[in-house]
């Protein structure tokens, strides 16, 4: 396969690389890493996202080029019907790019899927999918390294991929393995200098998204120790008094399992169509099973999440609901 690859990579081509809703550092980090290293290979390459990017991956180099379909859907859909090639990365159903999965579908590029999601849809031509691997960025470098171009990496591209590593492990807590520590060393032998990666990311809040955090902790939390689940939720009226944007509420999910004795973990949230719910866990609680199963989502054994149309009370006791479940088949 990689062989096949090199070939279709060894002429410049019009590449589009995609990534899924609401990216995060991975699917950021992978797709502006991979932009760059296919750009040093002469390739003329556009990032797509269906929706806009958390400002704290601002300084990631070329964020702002990527074209946000639900801005610009024409000038996405354009590049993508006159793609060559197409990499899909860190998502792997074409529902998580919503209608421009119907173009994707519909093109005659060939398609490389990176991603380490479960259960990967067969809508590509090449699939490298880990679910073992820590994150999509530590599978771009790999794939890199199949190439054999890691001399190509320099600091911009490593700091790219090295930022979805750390993103995607919470800073190596979680979803490492071997390979992953591995990778980091590599690109930190590549000149990568982490400790101004990780203060960029997790440094730069706004005082605004503090109180926000404060708010939910103290006024929005239920622990249910009976199931060693708990949960936080949020209203539509808190996203106006707060003025809650898209990222400022990331990460407040993991607060959850910081508690003794709990290992799942539910962050839910009252959107202007639809209730989403991110889930978390520890462990062989599959929280992707309930992800897909009852919330009409997906994801990781350990991280998913979902979107349902219905009220927030609803959804905050069908997790009440369903947990129980969970948690008694480990327990
Ligand atoms: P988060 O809770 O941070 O939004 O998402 C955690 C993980 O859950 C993501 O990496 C993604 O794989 C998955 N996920 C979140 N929302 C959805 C969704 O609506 N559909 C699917 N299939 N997966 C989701
Ligand atoms: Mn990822």
């Amino acid at each position: 396969m990689i062989r096949e690859i090199k070939d279709l990579i060894s002429v410049p081509k019009d590449v589009v690389i995609l990534s899924h809703r609401n990216p995060d550092g991975d699917a950021l980090g992978s797709s502006l890493g991979l932009q760059l290293f296919l750009e040093r290979k002469g390739h003329r390459v556009y990032v797509i996202t269906p929706s806009e990017y958390p400002h704290s991956f601002g300084f990631l180099p070329k964020i702002d080029k990527i074209v946000i379909s639900d801005e610009d859907k024409s000038r996405a859909i354009e590049l993508i019907k006159n793609a060559d090639l197409i990499f899909c990365l860190d998502f792997n159903g074409l529902d998580r790019i919503d209608k421009m999965g119907e173009y994707v579908h519909a093109s005659r590029a060939k398609k490389i899927m990176i991603d380490h999601h479960l259960d990967p849809e067969p809508f590509v031509d090449f699939t490298i999918s880990e679910t073992e691997a820590s994150s999509t960025c530590e599978l771009v470098f790999l794939f890199i390294k199949d190439l054999d171009e890691v001399e190509k990496i320099d600091p911009i591209i490593g700091e790219c991929l090295f930022a979805g590593i750390i993103t995607d492990t919470g800073s190596f807590k979680y979803n490492t393995r071997p390979l992953t520590y591995e990778v980091a060393a590599a690109l930190k032998n590549r000149g990568v200098d982490d400790y101004w990666l990780q203060d960029k990311i997790y440094n730069s809040l706004q005082e605004k998204q503090l109180r926000i955090l404060g708010h939910c902790l103290a006024n929005r939390m239920e622990v249910l120790p009976q199931f060693r689940a708990g949960l936080i939720y949020l209203t539509k009226e808190d996203y106006k008094d707060f003025d809650i944007q898209r990222g400022d509420t990331e990460g407040i999910v993991n607060y959850l399992l910081m508690m003794k004795n709990i290992d799942v973990a539910a962050f839910i949230t009252e959107q202007p169509t639809i209730i989403k719910i991110s889930l978390r866990s520890k462990g062989d609680i599959s929280v992707q099973e309930m992800a897909r199963k009852h919330f009409n989502g997906g994801g990781h054994k350990n991280a998913a999440g979902g979107g349902v149309y219905a009220h927030l009370s609803d959804i905050i006791n069908r997790f009440k609901k369903e947990v129980s479940n969970y948690v008694n088949s480990v327990h």
